[in-house]
């Protein structure tokens, strides 16, 4: 099976029937995790912190995310941080935290993998495994979560084209994991105002080539806490079947990525933002 990787229309993207394409499979795919469908009319909202940091941290992020209305808790317990010399997190303790509050609250987990070598133990304690940017063209690690019975949140590698994000998901689908949720998180692009340039047009792009969920995530798209929101409306706005966003209790204080984490309170208003996008564009958000 070959693909084209030269044609210069987007339109004939993946011309052949490859497992992602809408060829392969017309209808929608929806994704359930532990209990939550990513997919359907349903926005879901998936929220937390950057990296689990502390029982406390965690607990208090997780219960005021739930009270706002988000189904699914995020946060890294294996983090890839550009400088080998900052808080590189919890590992399996931080595991064994977000089993624990999952427990409590009922909100199913992602956290991210890194390495082949890590699958067991992350799917011991996950609902879903997180592949970061910066993996999502490491095939070994690819097929190791396709042979997992775990859902999959494959973010968009930050200088991949829409072609080689879904022939990176087909790695996974070719193992038998059809549960792949894409993830746009902004591009590396000249401007460096902001973290990345978000890439909103990967949404229809993705939703035209593929019929696997697309969710979008506005903390790295951007890097900046005040820009969150008007992103993740835009995101819901152009047809994303949901949000990942960092929320950190104390987001001055965080270890990781604060400047772009929401307050508590600013989640909480965001909220009641998004549900007037989902009704203007057919979709619930409850
Ligand atoms: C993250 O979600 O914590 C993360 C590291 O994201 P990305 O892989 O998109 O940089
Ligand atoms: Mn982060």
């Amino acid at each position: 099976m070959s693909i084209n990787v030269c044609e210069s229309s987007p339109d004939s993207l993946l011309s052949v029937p490859v497992k992602v394409s809408r060829q392969h499979k017309p209808g929608n795919t929806t994704v359930d995790i532990s209990g939550v469908e990513i997919g359907a009319t349903e926005i879901v909202i998936i929220a937390g912190p950057c990296a689990v940091e502390s029982n406390e941290q965690l607990t208090e992020t997780a219960r005021a995310v739930k009270s706002a209305g988000a189904k699914i808790l995020r946060g890294g317990a294996f983090k890839p941080r550009t400088s080998p010399y900052s808080f590189q997190g919890l590992g399996e303790e931080g595991l064994k935290m977000l089993s624990a509050i999952r427990a409590e609250t009922g909100l199913p987990v992602v956290t991210e993998v890194m390495d082949t070598r890590q699958v067991k133990i992350v799917a011991k304690y996950a609902d879903m495994l997180q592949v970061g940017s910066r993996n999502m063209q490491n095939y070994p690690l690819l097929k190791e979560v396709g042979m997992q019975n775990k859902p999959v949140l494959l973010k968009r590698g930050m200088m991949a084209t829409i072609e080689e994000f879904l022939l990176a998901a087909e790695y996974v689908l070719n193992q038998g994991n059809e549960n792949v949720i894409l993830c746009e998180r902004g591009i590396r692009t000249f401007e460096n105002s902001t973290r990345n340039t978000l890439d909103l047009s990967a949404i229809p792009m993705l939703k035209r080539h593929t019929h696997l969920p697309v969710i979008v995530d506005p903390s790295h798209g951007t890097g900046h806490r005040w820009m969150v929101p008007a992103m993740a409306k835009a995101a819901l706005a152009a047809g994303a079947d949901g949000l990942i966003m960092e929320v950190h209790y104390k987001p001055d204080e965080a270890l990781c990525d604060g400047y772009q984490s929401l307050g508590l309170k600013d989640f909480e208003d965001l909220m009641s933002e998004l549900r007037k996008i989902a009704l203007a564009t057919d979709r619930e958000l409850k």
